[in-house]
């Protein structure tokens, strides 16, 4: 984050997902240096503390929420905690996701399978219903669902992961119908292949190989639409069809 970075965010409320490390910490930091006050949520306590200490060494404004999105009271109580700390909720990052099962239909684990799903789509569904009312109050906002272009494309021995982020993609669409007369706008950022410690990332030839940091433009560029504007798009960094 650097002195020099404009603040195109200054008063604004942001919650990320899955901040504690790779796309969503990046996300968080970029965030806080374009001047938005961010709220870090994911599982693992000391890793989303560690990402807004690092927001606040740098003189931004950053607090931390340890909940599970996979559990639907965790989830409201983010929310609750993020609109009075942040004084207001206007951008939301759907960003927490796992890629637990990557065996077949036939021989997987059904296990991994629901889990999967239970992170990555009803969370993101869970995120929804907490954040909209807040954005409401607010006048208007932005929801941010961080799709994967394996939800567009069926790849084998991946159906959890595919399924769930193809759920992302119509949930998105969904509420964008729902949400445009709220002035919310609801749109997809699809990463394409980034260098985390998701094992989600498929080797195809002649794609952009990212760290999390590449990610953070296309996650401001959205961030900074006006509400009324796009809403209902998928914006992939892929170098490829989606
Ligand atoms: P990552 O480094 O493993 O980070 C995932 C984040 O999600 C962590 O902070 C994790 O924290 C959190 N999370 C996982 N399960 C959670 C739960 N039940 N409740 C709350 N938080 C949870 O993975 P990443 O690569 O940055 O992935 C971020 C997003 O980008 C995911 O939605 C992923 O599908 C998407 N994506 C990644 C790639 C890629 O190539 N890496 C490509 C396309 C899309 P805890 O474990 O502490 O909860």
């Amino acid at each position: 984050m650097s002195e020099q970075a404009s603040k195109t965010l200054a008063g604004k409320g942001a919650v990320i997902t899955g901040a504690g490390r790779g796309i969503g910490r990046a996300i968080a930091l970029g965030y806080a240096g374009a001047g938005a006050s961010v709220c870090c949520a994911a599982r693992t306590d000391a890793e989303i503390r560690q990402t807004a200490r690092e927001i606040r060494a740098e003189g931004g404004t950053a607090v931390a929420f340890q909940a599970d999105v996979r559990q639907q009271n965790a989830v409201q109580a983010l929310f609750e905690f993020a609109e009075a700390e942040l004084s207001g909720i206007d951008i939301a990052v759907f960003n927490a996701g796992v890629n637990l099962d990557q065996g077949s239909v036939e021989g997987g684990d059904p296990a991994a399978w629901e889990d999967t799903i239970r992170t990555n789509l009803l969370g993101a569904y869970y995120c929804a219903r907490a954040a909209i009312p807040a954005m409401k109050r607010r006048g208007g906002g932005k929801i941010i669902t961080i799709g994967s272009g394996m939800g567009h494309n069926g790849f084998a021995e991946s159906s959890a992961y595919c399924c769930s982020k193809a759920g992302l993609w119509m949930l998105t669409r969904i509420l964008a119908q729902e949400l445009r007369e709220h002035n919310i706008s609801v749109n997809e950022l699809i990463p394409g292949p980034v260098r985390t410690d998701m094992d989600a990332v498929l080797h195809i030839e002649g794609e952009w190989f990212k760290s999390p940091e590449d990610v953070v433009p296309m996650a401001l560029f959205l961030a900074t639409q006006p509400d009324i504007g796009p809403t209902a798009q998928s914006y992939s960094l892929m170098r490829r069809d989606t």
